[in-house]
C-alpha cells in the first residue's frame, strides 16, 4: 500500500494524488516521503509529462508531520542524534527542492516543469510547506479548511524549508507572525495574506490547477528565491529597513515568550541568518537551527506532552473496557455560565441537548450563548447560516424535568451548593431511565459526596469542564469511589465527541487542575505579604512561562472565589488550615469591593473599559517592600514548585494515575508553564536529586509546604525519572 498515487492525464498533466490508506487524514512519514520523492524524480524525467498537480484523495490536504518521525530520525544514526536528524531534515529539503526546481536546467534557466498544488482543505505543517516549494497554490473554498504553520504550538518550527520559503515569499517581518504564532485561518484569509495564490470553486479545484499548468510560462516556474533579480520583501538585514524589521521581531519575540521557548529564539536565528545568505544555504542554516531546536528538552517535552500524548488521550487511552458509549441526547442542568457553554460544545458536535433551569427565562438566555456564539462564527465565516440553524434546533430550553426522560447522559452544572444540587439529582433521577449516566460539573465538591443523593452511585461520576468551555481544551473526569468503570467510559466517549483532551483522575479535594493552581496563586499572594515587589512575582511568573501572573490570574477568576473558596477550605481542615497568610491579604480586599477584573478593581487598577492599567500602587503601602528583594530564580521556583510538588502529591496519593494525564492536564488546565511539557517532565529535566536539594532549602527558608515528599525522595535516590518509572509502555 502506498500513500502517494500518480496518473498522467491525456494533456500529460501528471497528477499526484496524496491518499494514506485506511486513515481519514493524510499525515507525512519518511516513507511517504520517499514515495513522494520518486515520483516527482519520475515524472521530472518523463519526456510525456508536462508538467504536475499535487492533490490529496481526502476532504483535506495534510495535517501535517507525523512527529513520531522525529524520533526515527535521532535514533537512526546510534549514539549521533544530531546527525541522524540532520541527515533526515537535509533528505526532506532535497526532496522538496527537487519539486521546486522541477528540473530546471539552473544555469540557463530553461526546461522547468511547472508543479502546481491543488488543497482541497487543510493544509498544515508539512502540508503547507510542500505546497510552498510548489509554483502556485490553489486551494478550494472551503471555508472550514485551515492553512497554516503551526509548529510553534508543540514546541519547534517548521523544519522542512517552511521557515526559510515563507521569510523569502513575504518578507521577514510578514512572515515572522505566521511562524512565531502558528496561526491558521481559512483559503480566503490565507489569499489576502499571501499565503497561498488563488482561491477555486471546490468542484472545479483540479480543473483550475491543471489550467494553469498548462499555461505556465517563463519565470512562473522559477520561484522568487531562485531568480537573479530576487530581492526580498521588506529588505535583507543589512537593508535599513530589513534592519528595523529584524530588531522589531526581536523585541517581539521576547515580549510575547519572555525568552521562555527556545523556538521562537532559534527559530528567529534561522530567519535572521538565513536571510544573509543565498537560498541553499539558509535551507541548512535552517536545518541546523532545527536540529538545535529538536536537540533541547523543551521541545522533546513539549512533543510527548502536546502532541503524543494529548493525542492518546483524546482517542481513550485510559479508557475501561466497555461498548461504545456516546452521548446521544444530554440534558444539562442548569443554563448559567457553564450549562450553556456545555450545552453550546454538545450541540454544536451534533448531539441533541435539553437544556434546564429554573426559569425560562434563564433557560432560553442559556441558549442565547450559543446563538451569540454561532453568529459571531457566521460572521467569520466559520459557520454556515445552516450549520448554525441546525446547531440551535438541537438545544431545547425548558424548565420541565420531564424533558430529560430520554437522557442518556446528564451534565449538572447549578450552583456550587451541595444541597441544591442534590435536589436536582434526585429530581432527575425521578425521570431518567435505568442506564442515564449523572455527571456533576462542580468544581471543589466531592464527588463522592454529592453521590450520595443518588441510589446507582455507579453510574454518577464528575465532569469538570473549564470556563470559557468553548475554548478551553481540558476536561478533568472525576472518579468517586463507588463510580463504575461505564460511566467513565460514557465520560471519555462523550470528551472525545465534543472534541475535548480528557485526564481521568480519583476523587479528592480539589481534584487534579485546582489542587494544583490553588497553590501557585497562594504563592503569589504570600510573597506580596512578605513585600517582594509584585511586579517581580508576576514577571517572574511570565518568565517561567506561565500565561498569567498569580495576581493576574486572580483578578481574572475574582478575589471573592478565592475567598470563598479558603473559607470553605478552613471549615473543612479546621487547625490543619495553613493559608492564614494570604487572607490576611485576599480578605480585606475582598471586603473592601476590591473583587478583581469585574469590579475594575483587584490586584490590578482597570480604566472604564476594564482594561489594566497597571498594579494597584497602594499594594506597596500596604505591604511595604521587603529589602533585600529575593532573586529572579528563588521567585520563579517558589512558583513553580508550589504548582509541581502538589501534582507530584496527586500522584503519590493516586489522584493521578498516569503522569501523562498529569503533565497535558498541567498545560491545557491552568497553563503551566508549556515549554516545559508539565510538571513531571519539568521535574525529569531538572533531575529528580535537584529538585529534593532545592525543595530542601525552599522548605527551611519558607516552610513544610516545599518538604519534598517522599516519592520524590525516593525517585532521587534511586536515580529514577518519572517517564522512566510511571510512563506506560506506549508513551513517548
Ligand atoms: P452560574 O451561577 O452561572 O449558573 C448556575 C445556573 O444554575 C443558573 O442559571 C441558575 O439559575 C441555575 N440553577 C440554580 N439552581 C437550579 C435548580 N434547582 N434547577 C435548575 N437550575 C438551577 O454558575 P456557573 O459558573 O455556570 O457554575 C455552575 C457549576 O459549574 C458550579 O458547580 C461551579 O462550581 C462549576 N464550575 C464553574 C466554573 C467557572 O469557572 N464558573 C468552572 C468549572 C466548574
Amino acid at each position: 500500500m502506498t500513500d502517494f498515487s500518480m496518473q498522467t492525464d491525456d494533456q500529460g498533466i501528471a497528477v499526484l494524488n496524496w491518499d494514506v490508506p485506511g486513515k481519514s487524514m493524510n499525515v507525512l512519514n519518511l516513507e511517504s516521503l520517499k514515495e513522494l520523492d520518486a515520483l516527482v524524480e519520475q515524472a521530472l524525467a518523463d519526456p510525456a509529462v508536462t508538467g504536475i498537480v499535487i492533490t490529496s484523495g481526502k476532504k483535506d490536504f495534510a495535517a501535517g508531520m507525523d512527529l513520531n518521525v522525529i524520533a526515527s530520525m535521532r535514533d537512526s544514526a546510534g549514539n549521533e542524534p544530531a546527525r541522524g536528524l540532520f541527515e533526515g531534515i537535509m533528505s526532506m529539503h532535497h526532496a522538496l527542492r527537487r519539486i521546486e526546481r522541477a528540473g530546471m536546467d539552473p544555469k540557463t534557466g530553461k526546461g522547468g516543469k511547472p508543479i502546481a498544488a491543488a488543497l482541497p482543505g487543510t493544509a498544515l505543517g508539512i502540508g503547507y510547506e510542500i505546497p510552498l516549494a510548489c509554483h502556485r497554490i490553489f486551494a478550494a473554498d472551503n471555508p472550514r479548511a485551515k492553512i497554516g504553520l503551526p509548529e510553534i504550538k508543540v514546541g519547534i518550527f517548521p523544519g522542512a524549508g517552511g521557515t526559510t520559503r515563507l521569510v523569502r515569499k513575504l518578507g521577514a517581518m510578514a512572515a515572522s507572525s505566521w511562524l512565531l504564532e502558528g496561526k491558521t485561518v481559512d483559503p480566503q484569509a490565507a489569499k489576502a495574506a499571501g499565503l497561498i495564490d488563488e482561491v477555486v470553486p471546490a468542484e472545479g479545484l483540479l480543473d483550475h490547477a491543471k489550467a494553469w499548468v498548462l499555461s505556465a510560462v517563463g519565470t512562473e516556474l522559477a520561484k522568487p528565491w531562485d531568480r537573479k533579480d530576487y530581492r526580498m520583501p521588506g529588505g535583507a538585514p543589512y537593508h535599513p529597513t530589513g534592519f528595523m524589521t529584524f530588531v522589531g521581531a526581536s523585541a517581539m519575540v521576547n515580549g510575547k515568550t519572555f525568552g521562555a521557548y527556545p523556538a521562537a529564539k532559534a527559530l528567529l536565528s534561522a530567519v535572521y541568518e538565513g536571510a544573509l545568505v543565498n537560498f541553499d544555504n539558509a535551507l541548512r542554516i535552517e536545518a541546523r537551527w532545527f536540529v538545535n531546536v529538536l536537540m533541547n528538552p523543551s521541545s522533546s517535552a513539549m512533543i510527548r506532552s502536546l502532541f503524543i500524548n494529548m493525542q492518546a488521550l483524546g482517542k481513550g487511552a485510559n479508557r475501561p473496557e466497555a461498548p461504545d458509549q456516546k452521548a446521544r441526547r444530554l440534558g444539562v442542568l442548569g443554563a448559567g455560565m457553564m450549562g450553556a457553554g456545555i450545552a453550546y460544545v454538545a450541540a454544536n458536535a451534533g448531539i441533541e441537548v435539553v437544556l434546564v433551569d429554573s426559569s425560562e427565562e434563564a433557560a432560553s438566555r442559556g441558549k442565547a450563548h450559543s446563538e451569540g456564539l454561532l453568529s459571531k462564527g457566521v460572521s467569520r465565516r466559520k459557520v454556515t447560516e445552516e450549520k448554525k440553524a441546525e446547531t440551535l434546533a438541537r438545544i431545547t430550553p425548558t424548565t420541565d424535568y420531564a424533558a430529560l426522560t430520554d437522557c442518556d447522559l446528564i451534565v449538572e452544572a447549578v450552583f456550587e451548593d451541595p444541597s441544591v444540587k442534590a435536589e436536582v439529582t434526585r429530581k432527575v433521577l425521578q425521570h431518567v431511565g435505568p442506564d442515564c449516566i449523572f455527571a456533576t460539573n462542580t468544581s471543589t465538591l466531592p464527588i463522592t459526596d454529592l453521590a450520595k443523593a443518588s441510589d446507582n452511585r455507579g453510574q454518577f461520576i464528575g465532569i469538570h469542564f473549564f470556563s470559557p468551555v468553548d475554548k478551553m481544551q481540558l476536561v478533568e473526569i472525576i472518579r468517586g469511589k463507588e463510580t463504575g468503570n461505564r460511566a467513565v467510559a460514557k465520560a471519555l466517549d462523550f470528551a472525545r465527541q465534543i472534541g475535548k483532551t480528557p485526564i481521568v483522575v480519583n476523587d479528592a479535594r480539589f481534584f487534579y487542575a485546582n489542587r494544583c493552581i490553588i497553590p501557585y496563586l497562594n504563592e503569589g499572594v504570600r510573597m506580596v505579604a512578605e513585600g517582594v515587589k509584585p511586579a517581580l512575582i508576576e514577571n517572574a511568573a511570565k518568565l517561567a512561562g506561565m500565561p498569567l501572573g498569580p495576581l493576574q490570574l486572580i483578578d481574572e477568576t475574582s478575589i471573592d472565589l478565592g475567598v470563598k473558596i479558603a473559607k470553605a477550605t478552613k471549615a473543612a481542615l479546621g487547625d490543619a488550615y495553613k493559608d492564614d497568610a494570604v487572607d490576611r491579604v485576599l480578605f480585606p480586599m475582598a471586603d473592601e469591593g476590591r473583587l478583581g477584573r469585574k469590579a475594575k478593581a483587584g490586584f490590578y487598577t482597570y480604566d472604564d473599559k476594564g482594561e489594566r492599567t497597571g498594579l494597584w500602587p497602594d499594594l506597596t503601602n500596604r505591604f511595604p517592600p521587603a529589602d533585600p528583594q529575593p532573586d529572579l530564580q528563588e521567585v520563579q521556583e517558589r512558583l513553580l514548585f508550589a504548582q509541581v510538588l502538589e501534582a507530584v502529591r496527586a500522584l503519590e496519593d493516586g489522584v493521578l494515575t498516569d503522569i501523562r494525564e498529569g503533565d497535558v492536564g498541567a498545560i491545557l488546565g491552568w497553563g503551566f508553564a508549556p515549554w516545559s511539557g508539565g510538571p513531571f517532565s519539568w521535574l525529569d529535566m531538572l533531575g529528580a536529586p535537584y529538585a529534593v536539594a532545592r525543595c530542601e532549602e525552599l522548605a527551611a527558608q519558607h516552610g513544610d509546604r516545599f518538604a519534598p515528599p517522599a516519592l520524590l525522595r525516593e525517585m532521587a535516590d534511586r536515580g529514577d525519572t518519572f517517564y522512566g518509572r510511571f510512563a506506560p509502555a506506549k508513551a513517548a
